[in-house]
């Protein structure tokens, strides 16, 4: 059997290169080595694995950085179709822009940063992506004891899921927390009502008098 020499320089191979891919949902690259090394894959020295490696965690970095700025921009676009007026929301936008450049794992799609933007605007104070018990949930608004949850297509047909993720999270944040489910049909049409949609549910438990006790952190 012919030895096997380096894909990049053509020295002889010690490794096989590892195999990755970009876990979309775990916002991580997932490596695996091939056990064996044999021609079917492409082979590295030493020297230049370490350099194949670098380059392709450097890939993807720049692909999730792109593929931000796109998401970014799509939000922008969905606000404009609605004829809202950009300038008025421009302090938002550029906060929401900063906050995304340095925590891009923050957002998860074009809906997402409508509504921090709106929050921003209507000086919500949140926090994105925040683990509860072993859920994570899209806003939470420690001011207004409310938990919001934007719900794309992949909800429908999780219902007696949501309940129970709903259920865990009322538990583990204590008495009178609401979960806010907006749909996202609901931010393309009507970006600007998101907060009022909130209000209300707040308002309800106000006046009916239940209270909600404030996270201790
Ligand atoms: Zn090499």
């Amino acid at each position: 059997m012919s030895k096997i020499i380096c894909w990049k320089c053509g020295k002889a191979a010690t490794k096989s290169m590892p195999h990755w891919y970009y876990d979309e949902q775990l916002h991580q690259i997932i490596e695996y080595q091939v056990q064996d090394i044999t021609k079917h894959y492409r082979c590295y020295c030493d020297d230049c694995i370490e350099k194949v490696k670098a380059a392709d965690k450097e890939d993807v970095a720049n692909y999730i950085r792109l593929k931000k700025i796109m998401m970014f921009n799509r939000a922008l676009n969905l606000l404009e179709k609605q004829r809202i007026n950009m300038y008025k929301y421009k302090d938002a936008i550029d906060v929401v822009e900063e906050h995304i450049k340095n925590n891009p794992d923050k957002y998860d799609s074009s809906y997402e940063v409508i509504a921090a933007i709106m929050l921003v605007h209507n000086r919500v104070s949140s926090k994105m992506q925040y683990k509860i018990g072993k859920y994570q949930v899209d806003f939470l608004l420690p001011e207004m004891g409310v938990v919001l949850e934007i719900d794309g297509d992949r909800h429908r047909y999780k219902k007696d899921y949501d309940s129970k993720r709903d259920a865990e999270i009322k538990k583990n944040l204590g008495y009178g927390w609401d979960i806010v489910r907006i749909k996202t049909e609901y931010i393309e049409q009507n970006a600007t009502k998101i907060v009022k949609a909130i209000e209300m549910v707040v308002e309800y438990r106000e006046t009916n008098h239940i209270p909600w006790r404030k996270l201790s952190t």
